[in-house]
């Protein structure tokens, strides 16, 4: 994905002005991004209408943003930087690009400490379940309940399953990796490029496509994507969200990996005040509301009540007990592991 030029050049336009004035009206708080929602536009909306405060958005893959605080070092614009995954914001906080939330303490409190970064650096303000897809026609969920199912011979040529080079799923293996060890993880990977239908291609959204399609059985995929089609206006989206069935796996077994959308705010960064108000934003009751109601997420404080019948049916199921960190952790391992297996 490319960085959005205009954007940057907006950004640098802003920030003369905010430098100076972080406290006057057209304080601002520059935003590196990753997440692809064009939801999160309302919820950023939402903030400055509450703050005054407005945003710069940089949007970019989480790779790319992450380089980028890096290479422009003290020189970087960044306030907050999101990822859609707890593997980047690792890596980001291994690379020193994060500064500890302080005085965020009341804010902290609501986010289960799972979801946090030990040492503060940074925090996941809505979660996302990595689920199976199956065909409702073609498979008894019985025989899925666990991820090592979808890796059994009896799913060979069966299973539909975006790329390794995919975030999504390196976290998934690494979290195999902290729970059952790297030769399980393996076995897994193994597994699953033996029984791909085809090579991955696509996103998330394609592989349950493809499961409503026939082309493959079974599918790995973040439970938002299946949320969004059966929420769909379209009736051919959710045609294909009512052919597939969902499953929580390893329930009673350990519990479904859970990833985060997270935030922290950058070493650097020339609006510091501004970013606390964002974070505190993010933890509100109204945006957490929004990821729950406009992304179909689930949002990292518990007690947060939504108007989202679908992502309720989803609500209930025992979550990994697992620091998001250990995704991070393990991020290096999953890679090596996908290469030793032929997991393209
Ligand atoms: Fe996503």
């Amino acid at each position: 994905m490319m960085l959005r030029l205009p954007l940057i050049a907006a950004l640098t336009a802003g920030l003369g002005l905010a430098a100076c004035s972080p406290a006057e009206p057209d304080a601002v708080v520059n935003v590196f991004s990753a997440r692809h929602y064009a939801s999160d536009q309302e919820v950023f909306r939402a903030f400055t209408e509450e703050t005054g405060i407005r945003i710069n958005l940089v949007e970019a893959g989480g790779d790319l943003l992450i380089e980028r605080v890096r290479a422009d070092g003290e020189r970087s614009p960044a306030d907050v930087i999101i990822t859609v995954d707890a593997g980047r914001l690792h890596r980001a906080a291994d690379a020193g690009l994060f500064q500890p939330l302080t005085r965020l303490d009341d804010v902290l409190a609501r986010v289960p400490d799972i979801l946090e970064h030990p040492q503060g650096l940074w925090f996941g303000f809505s979660t996302r379940a990595r689920v199976i897809v199956y065909a409702r026609d073609r498979v008894d969920p019985s025989e899925i309940q666990s991820y090592y199912d979808v890796a059994s011979p009896a799913f060979e040529g069966r299973v539909c399953v975006r790329s390794s080079s995919n975030v999504y799923n390196q976290s998934l293996v690494a979290g195999m990796i902290a729970e059952d060890g790297a030769e399980a993880a393996e076995a897994f990977s193994a597994g699953i490029a033996r029984n791909m239908a085809r090579a991955p291609q696509g996103g998330d959204t394609d592989q349950i496509r493809a499961v409503a399609a026939g082309e493959c059985d079974v599918a790995i995929v973040n439970h938002y994507y299946l949320a969004r089609l059966m929420n769909a206006q379209d009736s051919a989206d959710r045609t294909v969200g009512e052919a597939v069935g969902i499953v929580f796996p390893d329930q009673g077994q350990g519990g479904t990996y859970v990833n985060i959308s997270g935030a922290g705010i950058a070493a650097n960064a020339p609006n510091p005040e501004a970013a606390r108000a964002l974070l505190r934003f993010l933890m509100s009751e109204r945006a957490q509301r929004a990821f729950a109601e406009l992304t179909n997420e689930f949002p990292a404080d518990p007690s947060v009540t939504y108007d989202n019948a679908v992502l309720d049916g989803f609500a209930g199921f025992e979550a990994r007990e697992l620091n998001v960190s250990a995704l991070g952790d393990n991020a290096a391992e999953a890679q090596r592991i996908f290469d030793r297996t032929g997991w393209q």
